[in-house]
């Protein structure tokens, strides 16, 4: 109906509104942010407040990109998309930080998994942040098993981890804006992941055991592309 189109105008117009911000926001931050590494390297003695305002700029940075990943255009290019190279890039990625963690991660695919339609760079995003949340629950170090499989019409991404588990109660509260345990966290993350899945008809299933760890399932239906 009419009144619904101009619901959606509306939004559109929002989000492009949304990402024009979010662009516009992170040009004097990255400024900002190298005349302050610049005045660290000078500075005579160690000035703890540069640290904390550089932690502080990168904190509002990845604030506004994830919400650019929600402020995008509704328009969705799907393209044919490779997960088992999607996730093997993603832990390329993420390789150096999870060594430094302590982190050792092990990836098993199904051969000849089909290829489904996705926006790749969306996908990946949601990867690497469900691996990242996997890594921040083990502190002291431990595994993270990522494995892809066909179930019946659906691929199935895992990502378990042994870390700290999350209590049942709190369950519900993830993926609400800016519920977070971190110190450094924006709460963000799944918010962004679950938006992005269910763009592309799939869901997101949390399992995880106090003290015992995690396992966050992302099922994606495989759709023809013929
Ligand atoms: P952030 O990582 O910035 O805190 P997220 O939206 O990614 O935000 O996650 C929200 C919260 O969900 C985390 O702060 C944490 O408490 C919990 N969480 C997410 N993934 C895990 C995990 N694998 N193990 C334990 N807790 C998790
Ligand atoms: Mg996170």
């Amino acid at each position: 109906t009419e009144e619904m189109l101009r619901k959606s105008d509306k939004l559109s117009v929002l989000g492009q509104l949304a990402a024009g911000v979010a662009h516009e926001i992170r040009n004097p931050l990255t400024s900002i942010k190298g005349f302050l590494q610049l005045l660290e390297s000078k500075a005579e003695n160690d000035f703890e407040y540069y640290e904390i305002m550089l932690s502080e700029i990168d904190r509002i940075n990845s604030i506004v990109s994830e919400f650019m990943v929600l402020a995008k255009p509704q328009v969705m290019h799907l393209v044919p998309t490779n997960i088992t190279e999607l996730m093997r890039h993603v832990i390329s990625l993420i390789e150096t930080q999870a060594i430094l963690m302590n982190v050792q991660i092990y990836f098993n695919a199904e051969d000849d998994l089909p290829v489904i339609s996705s926006v790749d760079n969306q996908l990946k995003q949601v990867f690497i942040n469900l691996l990242k949340n996997a890594i921040e629950a083990m502190p002291d170090g431990g595994n993270v098993f990522i494995s892809i499989e066909r179930e019946e019409n659906d691929l199935v991404v895992s990502f378990a981890d042994e870390g700290c588990g999350i209590p049942s109660d709190k369950l519900p509260s993830l993926g609400e804006p800016f519920y977070t345990t971190k110190e450094k966290g924006t709460g963000l993350g799944l918010m962004v992941c679950y938006k992005i899945i269910e763009d592309h008809g799939g869901r997101i299933q949390v399992k995880s055991e106090l003290g015992q760890g995690s396992t966050f399932k992302v099922v994606l239906p495989i759709l023809s592309i013929a």
